[in-house]
């Protein structure tokens, strides 16, 4: 099954949940799941293949699906399977996880069907500023903006913010996760792992863990899940497994991440981290642990290995890591399941604290976004645990139930 089926599936079956329990059905159950506008583009770039110029096109997208509580706002994916399924399924989750954190945004995504790492910095620059020509009039400070997301960075958005102020004049606030240079914010860059691991630490506390006797399982050690190992390990957990799509490490006694992070540097890889065992991604996802972390890819824990995956904690830091038939199976055996929405929230949250500081030309502290950012997700964390508890039902459930009401009353309030 391809990315663009796994993200449509695994939604699709949680909104209609949502849905049906909310009795929100007809055109007002329409509306909240069509796309506003959904722009699909040729993006014609000149490379250099063989020491000649060759004319490539690419194909670029960004769905906007909601804008009833702010301007669209969402990530920016590089990657080849990108496409408009996949682009529309995560572009309605963004206006979800908004709504949410309850910050005035709604909710899109783009992407450019590219392997990035196939094209040199000069040709990166100017894919990614064509797609910025031909998407400029519908994106902007406060009707759209993007933000970094799988192989797009601060570079990135530095080409777009440049690109764009070409026309409009000096717009910070265009994009967000942007270099601090130009804009950005002091803690954006760690804010998705961090919120990762500070709801880790909550939930663990409700369930009385104690970080230092408890495993933690990683897998994916990009962005978010490095800042997360980072995070985990300087609140008192021990790290006993890493992972990569090269495979995975695992140590009894905990990874050091330090090291681990000086090896990726130095190898590009976490195979062969002094002091550890090689694991297979599949290995990891069933080791005996407190706490599992899937910050990889979408689709990952199916009702193919749901059965052997031992751990009384998920925290969802990668978007849909777990199909709707191994929720069900970890929710019967009682596994508490953070989900996506709410454990990832800190990248938009902090996207939203750098949009602000960009309104108010005026940066904050480190320290300011993350205590912000802490306490939004926490108090966002009660709120989602008191509705499960009114309303037996999971997080998940709730979380979605609250943030599709929402939307909903957002736009019966606006009126279209
Ligand atoms: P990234 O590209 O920086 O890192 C991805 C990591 O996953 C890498 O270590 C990569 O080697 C690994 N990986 C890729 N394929 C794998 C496979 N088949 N098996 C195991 N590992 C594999 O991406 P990221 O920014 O860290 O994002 C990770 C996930 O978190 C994605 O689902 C993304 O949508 C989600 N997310 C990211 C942010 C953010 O702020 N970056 C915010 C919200 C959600």
């Amino acid at each position: 099954m391809d990315e663009r089926c796994v993200c449509q599936e695994i939604q699709g079956y949680f909104l209609d949940r949502a849905f049906d329990r909310l009795k929100l059905k007809g055109p007002r159950r329409d509306l909240l799941l069509s796309s506003f506008r959904e722009t699909q583009i040729t993006v014609p770039v000149t490379l250099r293949h063989n020491g000649e110029n060759v004319l490539h096109t690419f194909q670029g997208y960004r769905v906007q699906h909601n804008h009833a509580r702010g301007p669209f706002k969402g990530g920016l994916r590089f990657h080849p399977d990108v496409n408009l399924g996949e682009t529309r399924a995560l572009a309605q989750l963004m206006t979800w996880k908004t709504a949410l954190v309850d910050i005035p945004f709604g909710g899109a995504k783009g992407g450019i069907a590219v392997a990035p790492e196939q094209l040199n910095d000069t040709e990166r620059e100017e894919l990614t500023k064509r797609f910025c020509q031909k998407m400029a009039p519908i994106i902007g400070v406060h009707d759209d903006i993007p933000a970094p997301d799988i192989g797009t960075n601060p570079q990135v958005m530095a080409w777009i913010l440049d690109e764009y102020s070409k026309s409009h004049g000096f717009r910070t606030g265009v994009v967000t996760g942007k270099p601090v240079e130009l804009g950005g914010s002091a803690g954006r860059l760690e804010a998705t792992g961090d919120g990762v691991a500070h709801l880790a630490h909550k939930v663990a506390r409700q369930l009385s863990l104690d970080p230092a006797q408890s495993r933690v399982a990683i897998q994916g050690f990009g962005n978010v899940g490095s800042h997360a190992a980072i995070a985990m390990v300087n609140l008192g957990f021990r790290i006993v497994a890493l992972s990569d799509v090269h495979g995975g490490v695992f140590a009894e006694q905990g990874i050091p991440i330090d090291r681990a992070l000086a090896h990726v540097r130095e190898t590009g890889s976490l195979s062969g981290l002094d002091g550890t065992s090689p694991i297979t991604n599949a290995e990891l996802l069933e080791l005996p642990c407190e706490i599992l972390i899937p910050a990889a890819l979408e689709g990952t824990i199916t009702s193919g290995n749901a059965a052997d995956v031992r751990v009384g904690i998920i925290v969802e830091a990668a978007n849909m890591p777990v199909t709707h038939e191994a929720d069900q199976q970890l929710q019967q055996r009682g596994v508490v399941i953070v989900p996506d929405l709410l454990a990832n929230a800190g990248g938009v949250l902090a996207s939203y604290y750098e949009w602000v500081q960009n309104l108010q030309q005026f940066p904050w502290e480190r320290e300011t976004v993350l205590r912000r950012l802490e306490e939004r997700l926490s108090l966002t964390c009660d709120t989602v645990q008191e509705l499960a508890r009114e309303r037996e039902i999971d997080m998940r459930t709730a979380a979605y139930e609250l943030a599709i009401s929402r939307v909903d009353h957002a736009i019966q309030l606006r009126g279209f």
